[in-house]
């Protein structure tokens, strides 16, 4: 996703006390962000950010930080956050490539991937959110027995990952290719494109990865 341009989107990001300016400042010491050592859960590409508010509002003892590259999306979802009474959640505007220098090893619990960008060409592999790239990030910061969730419509994709996660060293402890329809819906949070997909018929596909070292 990324919208059109919209004017003044950087300046109110950058005075919004929803989004954390300089992350990389807060490197091992999150828990004094959010003035708690509650786990710390990260949705990467939160896009508007339904699912993460949902999650935040809905689990007040986790902390919760959802990650958007583009400033025009991030700010749709500061919108609905000024609406929201929540003290345990924060964007950043960030490319989660660059998660590594922002959390240090071990600080964060859980990683959500929702309906991330497929990039079906070969040659752009590598910017799947679910290549060995990615998923080496996701070991630096992850707690030892932490996991990533990830859910799409995008078949091509998903099959992809039931491969290349493995092969940079996690298990695949639960799949599904229809979640709506299995045992992994229980306590599921639509995220914007999960609801517009399922409206449309399209079977969601869902896995959850575990580190293994
Ligand atoms: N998760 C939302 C949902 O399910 O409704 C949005 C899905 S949208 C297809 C993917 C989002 O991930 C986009 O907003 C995109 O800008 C963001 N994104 C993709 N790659 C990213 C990256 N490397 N770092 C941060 N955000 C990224």
């Amino acid at each position: 996703m990324r919208l059109r341009h919209i004017q003044g989107a950087e300046e109110t990001i950058a005075s919004s006390p929803f989004v954390i300016q300089e992350p990389k400042q807060h490197r091992g010491t999150w828990n004094q962000v959010f003035g708690s050592s509650s786990p710390l859960e990260i949705e990467v590409g939160m896009g508007k950010g339904r699912f993460i508010m949902e999650k935040a509002s809905a689990n007040p003892d986790i902390n919760y930080i959802g990650i958007e590259r583009y400033s025009s999306v991030l700010l749709r979802g500061l919108q609905k956050r000024s609406e929201m009474d929540l003290e345990n959640i924060y964007f950043m505007r960030i490319d989660a490539k660059d998660m590594a220098e922002i959390f240090a090893p071990g600080e964060v619990d859980r990683i959500y991937l929702n309906f991330s960008d497929p990039w079906p060409k070969d040659r752009h592999a590598k910017r799947r959110l679910t290549s060995p790239v990615f998923m080496s990030v996701y070991d630096k910061i992850l707690a030892p027995r932490g996991v990533v969730e990830f859910k799409t419509d995008n078949r091509g994709l998903f099959e992809y990952s039931l491969e290349s996660i493995p092969s940079a060293g996690w298990e695949i402890t639960e799949h599904t290719f229809d979640l709506h329809n299995s045992t992994m819906a229980e306590g599921n949070v639509m995220t914007e494109y999960e609801m517009k997909f399922a409206s449309e018929g399209k079977p969601i596909c869902k896995l959850i990865a575990r580190r293994t070292g």
